[in-house]
């Protein structure tokens, strides 16, 4: 057999479709379709409308077992299997997939456009830029900071009339209102509409945010892996006059504002969410607000065109959409509902929509379930498990598995005790799965290194622990025929009944929504609430935030909280160290350790291989 080629060797020896075309194949009107260049083109939001009498086809959820840091093969498992579904079976059908960070892809694990032949293409538009989403959010998440600390600033050198002046200024000798500052006089309780009636009292209650700068919770983003931007200091230039103050920059996938991008149903309720997000406490200890900044139209501008999800083909030629990339630990770290909304009305009842959740079941398939359907109202048909021999080795015992470095000698040579131990993994995320009420297909993604033997230990566990089928794949490989057995199991699995289910209703105390999240899906006998977590709850659920749904941010390494502990760990106690909230998004997020939200480059990072042809203009060095 050939060696199968580079993941950039791959996607640029294939002739692609012009992007035109396949929004033609798939039944998009010419003017839903806003083209950037051959490749890729965004959809407009009005296809729902359109279709709203069609019924939706079926969804189907891609997730994994607790990977090793090398991930095994949820995105190119995706990819395979619309091939599979699509171009060898020809069903209808769409993936939708996050838009990877430029962190990432210059820093240690690469691309994300899935790898062998199962690949979104061309790739090196995929990974970098794309349409230009993951910008907008920049743009739009540092207006918010730099209206925090300009508004801190006026604040502390102002008297209450001069901001007034400013804030409502008086235009050809008449003074008004603008709609957002009507909205924070509502709030406020005060129902004047002429800006002279106001006493002096309530314009002071008025101009004064009086944030209090210890309580901010809102950050500047660059999508750069720099970390020393981790902890800064703001302010140190003469014109601020003393007032600088310690500040941090985070990756911009870890913004609200991608959460929100990817949890909107439309122009109006993403705009809702943006106005609703939280930025600090006032020194009365009440939430302080986007709209209270009076942010809220201008970032609705700065994403209007990022709220459309892009367009793009497989190295098979089905469709994809890529559309919105939140972080998978502080965040849900799930695609946008619009992309599975739209894809779902345009391959119709017959038709199937695969997407993809971050990290492990625990976590992706968690938040999937819990909070993206919980604010789509999409119900789930199929989970697609992703498992390799690799991993389960590694949660038999078998050494640590490094990114950069070469495999121990166990992962090159059969070792039928060492995976037959670490099928627990296996098991426990094959009953979360099954949890939910939703069948469960088992992908044994297989690598060149794995034996006919170890192939069948795994798939014979998973269903003998309770997976509607279990196959083996061999797509990164071979493309969409690799994966036909999975389709075809995909296809019984989403004629079998599905009693879809959340783990917990919205209105327990979040106190027992965290443990019902610890004790039933990683295995844990009880939770311990830290102090600063215990007063967090109490503030969120003061301030009315406690019915939110809770999105962990634990590691993905293990279904602990100690990325040491492999297999299935049972009876430990998962300490939560603080709680944040992201009310714009809609969600709480317990820190379960401490979570790092600005990556570092490595030693040798992967912008070392990256290269431009100056004569052919083809970008080398990507994977
Ligand atoms: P995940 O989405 O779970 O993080 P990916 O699909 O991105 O995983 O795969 C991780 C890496 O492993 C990619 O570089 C991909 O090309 C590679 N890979 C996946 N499956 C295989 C396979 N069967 N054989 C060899 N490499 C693979």
């Amino acid at each position: 057999k050939m060696p199968v080629p580079s993941d950039i060797e791959i996607s640029q020896s294939c002739i692609l479709k012009p992007i035109d075309q396949v929004g033609k194949e798939i039944g998009l009107l010419p003017d839903e379709l806003e083209l950037y260049g051959q490749t890729k083109a965004k959809v407009h939001l009005s296809v729902l409308s359109r279709l709203k009498s069609q019924p939706d086809g079926k969804y189907v959820i891609v997730t994994g077992i607790t990977p090793t840091p090398l991930g095994e093969g949820k995105s190119t498992t995706t990819i395979g299997l619309v091939q599979a579904l699509g171009a060898h079976l020809h069903q209808n059908v769409f993936a939708c997939v996050r838009q990877p960070s430029q962190g990432p892809t210059f820093g240690i694990k690469g691309g994300a456009a899935g790898g062998g032949y199962c690949q979104i293409i061309p790739m090196e538009e995929f990974n970098l830029h794309l349409t230009g989403d993951i910008h907008a959010i920049t743009a739009a998440n540092n207006l918010v900071a730099a209206a925090i600390d300009a508004r801190m600033f006026h604040e502390l050198t102002q008297t209450d009339e001069a901001l007034y002046t400013r804030l409502v200024p008086s235009v050809s000798g008449v003074r008004k209102f603008s709609d957002i500052q009507i909205r924070r006089l509502q709030k406020l309780g005060i129902k004047k509409t002429d800006p002279m009636a106001l006493t002096k009292e309530e314009v002071k209650l008025f101009v004064r945010l009086d944030i209090d700068p210890d309580t901010i919770t809102w950050q500047r983003v660059v999508d750069t892996n720099d970390r020393f931007l981790r902890k800064i200091t703001i302010g140190q230039s003469p014109t601020e006059k003393g007032f600088t103050r310690t500040a941090q920059f985070d990756i911009t996938v870890s913004s609200e504002i991608m959460a929100i991008l990817a949890l909107a149903d439309g122009l109006e309720d993403m705009k809702k969410r943006l106005g609703r997000m939280v930025v600090a406490s006032n020194k009365r200890g009440e939430p302080v607000t986007a709209d209270d900044l009076g942010v809220t139209g201008a970032l609705a501008v700065l994403m209007k065109d990022a709220i459309k999800p892009n367009l793009m083909q497989t190295l098979e030629g089905t469709p994809v959409f890529v559309h919105a990339g939140p972080f998978a630990n502080i965040a849900h770290g799930n695609s946008s509902v619009l992309a599975d909304k739209i894809a779902l009305k345009l391959v119709g009842k017959e038709g199937f929509v695969v997407t993809e959740a971050g990290f492990g079941a625990d976590i992706g398939m968690e938040k999937f379930f819990n909070i993206k359907c919980h604010y789509s109202g999409l119900q789930p048909h199929v989970v697609v498990l992703v498992a390799t021999v690799r991993a389960l080795k590694m949660h038999g015992g078998g050494p640590t598995v490094t990114a950069g470095v070469p495999l121990p000698r166990e992962y090159m040579e059969e070792n039928l005790q060492l995976l037959a131990k670490g099928c627990s993994n296996l098991n426990k995320q094959i009953q979360n799965a099954r949890m939910f009420g939703v069948p469960v297909v088992v992908a044994v993604n297989a690598f060149k290194t794995d034996t006919k033997a170890e192939l069948a230990l795994v798939v014979k566990f998973a269903k003998e622990a309770g997976a509607f089928d279990a196959v083996e794949c061999t797509h990164w490989a071979e493309g969409g025929k690799g994966a036909l057995a999975l389709a075809r199991a995909v296809q019984r699995a989403s004629q079998a009944p599905s009693n879809f289910r959340f783990l917990y209703n919205m209105e327990l105390p979040v106190i027992d929504k965290i443990r019902l999240i610890a004790q039933k899906v990683y295995g844990a006998s009880d939770i311990e609430l830290l102090p600063e977590a215990q007063q967090k709850i109490a503030l969120y659920t003061k301030q009315g935030f406690g019915n939110l749904p809770i999105c962990m941010a634990k590691t993905h390494l293990s279904l602990s909280h100690d990325p040491e502990q492999k297999g299935a760990p049972t009876g430990f106690i998962l300490p939560i160290r603080d709680v944040r909230a992201r009310v714009g998004a809609g969600f709480l997020y317990p820190l379960v350790g401490t979570m790092s939200t600005m990556p570092g480059l490595p030693t040798r990072p992967c912008f070392y291989d990256v290269d431009l042809d100056p004569v052919s203009g083809e970008v080398n060095g990507l994977f």
